[in-house]
């Protein structure tokens, strides 16, 4: 099995339209793009996402099985794509948190995406591995993920502006393998709907992760980490990785 992530950016991405920072500016003459945070799991040819950000997902996918899609929550760098992929051939469950708003349409257009929600902690099981759903603070409902896999425990802790004790409590006790969290802003910005990288690693500490990696990141956070050559314990995710479970 393999995770690998189509983006790691906020939702304005890696380069932001018209600005001219150095982090925009470097991406922009290398022709690289960090896309919006959004990832997937690759077993055999099956695939199992983690959002939907992505605005061209169904091209992206268009061939392979869908088994899934685990949403975080419906803000649009988080579920875009599904717009398209609501058009499907196929018939692709959609596993979300209990937000009755949903996003423009969607509820109303249910013929290729079944959705079901998923309560704090409610666990369901796809081909062997078993997610279950973490309840993070957010301007939205919003669920993260344990994913259960042989004997990998992963999370994917995004978007949440802070880890609740009784989630710090439920994920030390499943001993993390990786843990991929929601790291939007640089040390400036301590209130909002995202963590920064000190309040993030704090929570990577205190969960005793054996890999623990920093995402959601916006360009002026790199901008800020370049600039004053800020050191950090865990690393950000920048544009697309692969991790692979065997
Ligand atoms: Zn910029
Ligand atoms: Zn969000
Ligand atoms: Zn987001």
């Amino acid at each position: 099995m393999k995770l690998k992530f189509l983006g790691t950016a906020d939702s304005a991405g890696i380069p932001v339209h018209n600005c001219t920072c150095n982090v925009c500016n470097k991406y922009r003459k290398n022709n690289i793009q960090n896309l919006a945070t959004s990832a997937y799991l690759e077993i055999e040819d099956k695939i199992i996402l983690f959002d939907a950000g992505v605005e061209n997902i169904s091209t992206i996918f268009d061939g392979k099985e869908i088994k899934a899609i685990f949403l975080t929550h419906f803000h649009a760098d988080h579920c875009l794509g599904l717009l398209k992929l609501r058009h499907s051939k196929d018939t692709i469950k959609c596993f979300h948190p209990n937000d009755k708003d949903g996003f423009s349409d969607l509820f109303k257009h249910t013929h290729s995406i079944l959705y079901n929600k998923l309560d704090e902690f409610e666990s369901v099981c796809i081909d062997n591995i078993s997610f279950t759903a973490i309840p993070l603070v957010h301007s939205k409902k919003c669920n993260g993920y344990l994913i259960e896999y042989k004997n990998y425990t992963i999370a994917y802790l995004t978007d949440t502006s802070k880890v609740s004790e009784k989630v710090v409590k439920f994920l030390k006790s499943k001993k993390l393998d990786y843990c991929f969290i929601d790291a939007c802003y640089d040390e400036r910005k301590e209130v909002g709907n995202h963590l920064n990288y000190f309040q993030a690693s704090k929570i990577l500490n205190s969960l005793n992760v054996k890999n623990g990696y920093l995402m959601h990141i916006s360009h002026t956070t790199q901008n800020y980490i370049e600039k004053n050559k800020v050191s950090l314990k865990y690393k950000y995710l920048k544009n697309e990785h692969i991790f692979v479970f065997d």
